[in-house]
């Protein structure tokens, strides 16, 4: 096909463990497929073992204990989303998972699983074995760019984009999950997994198409996601890497509850809140304004 513009949106797609490729009752999800296949396994009940304690692995975890399953997370890192939100606030939602009865393993990784057809239990690094009728892979993403090796295209973590989405070939732009864009307020590359990135960045990618490239690139709002788990709405936006201090400024951590602020040289650059929605939103303007 000839063109004179072409975007790139061939998303991501689950990472999997080596070695568990035709392994019954072992999942990922991504896909609507892949939903209805772990909300069967669900339904019949047992032991589900969660590898991966990032949203993924937090909100399927909190739906399997409200349909009754016996559940355990187990999670490489100190905390569940402890490169997003960092250890202090990630040990909120290790609280989350406890207040609820699930097990979480942190700062284990897992060395593989056991089975012949099926499942049976997951092996961790330290020796530990942990009985498994389910279990659920929630290991990340990769972006989906194997179709482009060779064309010529820099590829980096995903396609490598400038800060209005172009690529290292004139007229084509990359958006969403594959693309790894120039983030100017953080002077590196970053690739967002989050629909607001998917949904946001488009508008630029295209004026850049449309303009040949000769539009300045604004300045991205600060990315923004959510997760509900165990009833607990947590929504995030800014970057938490590079802030040196991370205050409550509402709310209790012991009532789930809390807007909690990150700052570096005393500037705001990050914001999350766990069932704060209407002061998050005020701080997320804020954020908006005072880092663009
Ligand atoms: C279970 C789950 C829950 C999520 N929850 C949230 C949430 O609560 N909040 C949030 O912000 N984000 C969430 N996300 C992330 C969000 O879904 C993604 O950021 C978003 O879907 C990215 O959109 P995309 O268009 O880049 O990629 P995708 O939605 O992955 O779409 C890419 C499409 O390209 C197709 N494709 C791939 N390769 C090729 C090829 N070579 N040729 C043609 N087509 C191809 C794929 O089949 C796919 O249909 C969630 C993701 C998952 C998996």
């Amino acid at each position: 096909m000839q063109a004179d513009g072409v975007v790139i949106a061939t998303g991501a797609a689950a990472r999997t463990l080596p070695g568990s490729a035709g392994l019954a009752g072992v999942h990922t999800l991504r896909t609507l497929d892949d939903a209805r296949a772990l909300r069967d396994e669900l339904a019949r009940g047992g032991r589900l073992v969660v590898i991966g304690g990032g949203f993924i692995g937090a909100e399927v975890a909190s739906t399997a204990y409200a349909l009754g399953l016996d559940v355990t997370v187990v999670e490489a890192a100190p905390t569940p989303l402890a490169g997003p939100l960092g250890e202090t606030m990630g040990a909120l939602v290790s609280a989350l998972h406890a207040d609820h009865g699930v097990r979480l393993l942190c700062g284990v990784g897992v060395k593989g699983l056991s089975g012949e057809r099926r499942v049976d239990a997951v092996l961790l690094e330290d020796g530990r074995t942990v009985p498994a009728d389910i279990v659920v892979v929630g290991v990340g993403a990769r972006p989906c760019v194997e179709w482009l090796e060779g064309s010529g295209i820099a590829l980096d973590n995903g396609v490598k984009c400038g800060a209005d989405g172009r690529t290292s070939l004139a007229g084509v732009v990359a958006v969403g999950d594959c693309a790894n864009w120039y983030d100017p307020r953080a002077g590196c590359h970053r690739r967002v997994e989050h629909w607001t990135g998917a949904r946001e960045r488009p508008d630029a990618a295209v004026a850049t198409l449309l303009a040949g490239g000769a539009v300045e690139p604004g300045v991205p709002r600060p990315p923004y996601f959510w997760s509900d788990q165990y009833g607990v709405k947590i929504q995030f936006a800014g970057h938490a890497a590079g802030a040196d201090s991370v205050t409550i400024e509402a709310g209790a951590a012991d009532d789930r509850d809390i807007l909690a602020v990150y700052r570096r040289a005393g500037n705001p650059v990050a914001v999350l809140g766990m069932n704060q929605p209407r002061l998050f939103t005020r701080w997320r303007k804020q954020l908006a304004a005072t880092t663009s």
